[in-house]
This record gives C-alpha cells, structure tokens and sequence, in this order.
C-alpha cells in the first residue's frame, strides 16, 4: 500500500525541502475551501504537494513542473504508487521553457526561490480569472527577517534580496492583491483585485 509517510522519510532521509506539515495543510484546506479544481504546480521534488493536493478531492487535477532528473523519476513513481497518473500530468522540463494553454483555478510556485517573479510573470496568462496564485517559502528559512551581515552566505543573500523585491512587487501590483500568512516557511496567496 502507498504511504504517504514513505515519501516524507525519503524526503527527509534525501534532504528534498517537501512542504512543511502546517502548509501543506493549509494549501490542502484551500483547495477544498475554493474549490479549485485545476492546479498548476511549479516544482514538484518528489511528488509529495502534488500528491497531497490531488488527494484534497477527487475533482482536483495537478501539472506540476520539475527540471531534476533525479527527482523527476521519484515522483513519476510515486505518483504511479498512489494511483493518481490520471489526475496529475508531470512535466519533465525547466519552468520557464514550458509553455502551457490550458487555464488554472491556481498556480503553486515551490520552485527556485530567486525566480518567483520570473515564475509569476511567465504563468500569469494561464490563471483562470478567478484564479490565485500561492507562493510557498516567503520567510526562506526564516532569513528574510534577518540583517543582511547575519546572514552566512553571499548566495542566500541574493536569494533574500529576490523574495524582498518579489514581495514588494506583489504587494504593490496594480492587478493583484496579496496576503502573507504566517503558516509553514511564510505562504503568499495572491488574487486579482476586485
Ligand atoms: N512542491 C514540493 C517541493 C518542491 S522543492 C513539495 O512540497 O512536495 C523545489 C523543487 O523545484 C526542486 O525539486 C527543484 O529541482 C525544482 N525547481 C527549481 N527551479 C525549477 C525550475 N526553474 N523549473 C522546474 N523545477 C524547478
Ligand atoms: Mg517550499
């Protein structure tokens, strides 16, 4: 039998930075709460959100986007394990060289965290109109509220500089409108304005 605990050991055996139990919670509650039945994910790792959203109801279709090999054959097994081939379409490509027509009640960026903008500006087209787009790890690791010098290495603090700037765009875009909660590593949850 699939278990879902199966993929939360190798997660953690492999260092794979899967969705923390309270967001993933939060994300599930969501998609059942709007009743979202398309959901564009971009990263998958090994399969584990994509897995847990397509389970929130029967009605719930996922693509999700990986670029690792690695971890793209994981989730291809996994989601063959859990049964769930029909009802989650997994992209084996860098997000943003895939080009999408189909329209999305939601967009779930878990990816590169430096990119969310780029993630964001290249999928806007395919949210639906009364779509959200959700954006997981605002807070990266808790890095974001720290003083740039407390900070260990120059990479995360670019990668810092790019969810500051990236959370100064949401908050202060002409057509969305966006709440950072205070769930998991910090989730965005961005819709159109009224
Ligand atoms: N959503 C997953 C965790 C994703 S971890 C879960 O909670 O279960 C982030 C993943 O995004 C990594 O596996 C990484 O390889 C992938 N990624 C990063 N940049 C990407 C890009 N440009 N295109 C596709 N996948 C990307
Ligand atoms: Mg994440």
């Amino acid at each position: 039998m699939a278990d879902i605990k199966d993929l939360k050991e190798y997660a953690e055996v492999n260092n794979v930075p899967i969705m923390q139990e309270d967001g993933i919670d939060f994300l599930t509650t969501f998609i059942i709460k709007k009743q979202i039945k398309n959901v564009l994910e971009i990263g998958t790792a090994i399969g584990y959100s994509a897995i847990m959203m397509a389970r929130a109801d029967k009605d719930v279709h996922v693509t999700t986007i990986e670029r690792d090999e690695t971890r793209y054959m994981e989730a291809l097994k996994n989601i063959k394990k859990f049964d769930l081939e029909d009802r989650i379409t997994l992209i084996f490509n860098d997000a943003l060289n895939v080009k999408l027509d189909g329209e999305f009640d939601l967009i779930f960026i878990d990816a590169a965290k430096g990119k969310n903008k780029d993630f964001f500006e290249h999928f806007e087209n395919n949210l639906g109109i009364d779509g959200y787009i959700i954006t997981d790890n605002m807070y990266f690791h808790g890095y974001v509220e720290m003083e740039e010098s407390e900070i260990p290495s120059k990479n995360i603090q670019g990668i810092v500089r790019k969810i500051k700037d990236y959370t100064y765009f949401l908050e202060n875009h002409m057509l969305y409108k966006t709440t950072i909660y205070d769930i998991g590593d910090g989730i965005a949850v961005t819709e159109r304005r009224g």
